[in-house]
């Protein structure tokens, strides 16, 4: 098949890109570049870094490639990025996606959608995980921007040929994920420890309770689901892509510090406002389709390994 990857030089993208070639497809990567890096491009791909806002131009190189489905992760993948700078956040992940939809419906191409169900269903209560059919009750820009293209989808998909899925990721982790910006926070307390550097631990409410509560999912369980969609086995389907696992960031840095090995300082911040208390996925339809997703502990090793071979050529 031929896959077209948008967003294909950032940390999941690169990963969908990189088992689709794996699997014997095609691959085309259009990234920006704004997050992403040549670095992370898989061997054997083709790559036009080129901003998704370009209509024309995204058309033209589509509608030459003919892609049989385009995985959709381009985006302006930052909450605090979207608070801050609300239009920029809707040019992207809104006016930039309409412009994939439409390369998807003219091509007669799979839309495979990396939305957010870290952000989407809002707080999670004590107890419960956030099921498919939740209402969306965004409390951030960018899960307002995710929330819309959704409702986008949904409408095409009614009024034309369009086959979509709708990935709700839980927070992502894994190989590649960029410790600098301020998501990924395994990504961040890796190379930290790793370097033997202080981390800290944000507090849910008041500072020393343990922090926030998330559903941590290897990256590896993305890419799982993305080439199933090219497959067309979730063909019309929204589905989250999580565990059910919820771990506080405190239970977080404690399982991290043991697989570094080394001395480790751990201290206590205050609440980030904006963070989100408690967010948590309902796996269930995605367990009864791809099976169980990969255990928390044995994600964590392989990153750490990861980590700690780029922390020790650095
Ligand atoms: P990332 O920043 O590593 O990847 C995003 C990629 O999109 C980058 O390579 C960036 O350069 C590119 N990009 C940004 N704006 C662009 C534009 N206008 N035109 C072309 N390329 C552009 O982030 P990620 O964590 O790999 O996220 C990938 C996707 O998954 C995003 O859509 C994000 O919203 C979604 N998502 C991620 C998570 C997570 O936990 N990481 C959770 C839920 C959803």
């Amino acid at each position: 098949m031929k896959i077209l990857v948008t967003g294909g030089a950032g940390f999941i993208g690169s990963h969908v890109a990189e088992a689709a070639v794996e699997a014997g497809h095609e691959v085309l990567i259009v990234d920006d570049l704004s997050t992403g890096r040549t670095e992370n491009l898989p061997a054997r791909v083709d790559f036009h870094p080129l901003d998704i806002r370009n209509r024309e131009a995204l058309r033209e190189l589509a509608l030459h490639f003919r892609p049989d489905a385009i995985s959709h992760h381009a985006a302006q993948a930052s909450v605090t990025m979207s608070v801050r700078d609300p239009i920029l956040d809707a040019d992207v992940n809104v006016m930039g996606s309409l412009n994939v939809a439409n390369v998807a419906i003219e091509s007669g191409s799979r839309l495979i959608f990396a939305s957010t169900g870290g952000a989407l269903y809002g707080e999670v209560p004590e107890g419960k995980s956030a099921g498919e059919d939740w209402p969306a009750r965004p409390l951030s820009p960018y899960a307002c921007s995710k929330a819309s293209f959704e409702l986008y989808l949904r409408a095409f998909g009614q009024a034309s040929d369009l086959r979509y899925t709708v990935l709700r990721y839980a927070n992502v982790y894994g190989p590649r994920q960029d410790p600098h910006g301020e998501a990924g926070v395994v990504s961040i307390f890796l190379q930290r420890l790793l370097r033997g550097e202080p981390i800290q631990v944000n507090a849910r409410i008041k500072e020393g309770d343990g922090g926030c509560v998330r559903d941590y999912v290897y990256v590896r369980d993305a890419v799982r689901a993305n080439l199933a969609a090219f497959e067309g086995a979730l063909d019309g389907c929204t589905i989250n892509v999580g565990t059910g696992q919820p771990t506080s960031t405190r239970a977080l840095a404690e399982t991290l510090v043991d697989f570094v090995d080394r001395p480790a300082i751990v201290n206590d911040g205050p609440h980030r406002s904006g963070d989100l208390e408690r967010s948590v996925l309902d796996p269930t339809v995605m367990v009864s389709i791809l099976g169980e997703p990969t255990p928390l502990a044995r994600g964590l090793t392989a990153t750490t390994e990861w980590f700690r071979d780029r922390v020790a050529s650095t």
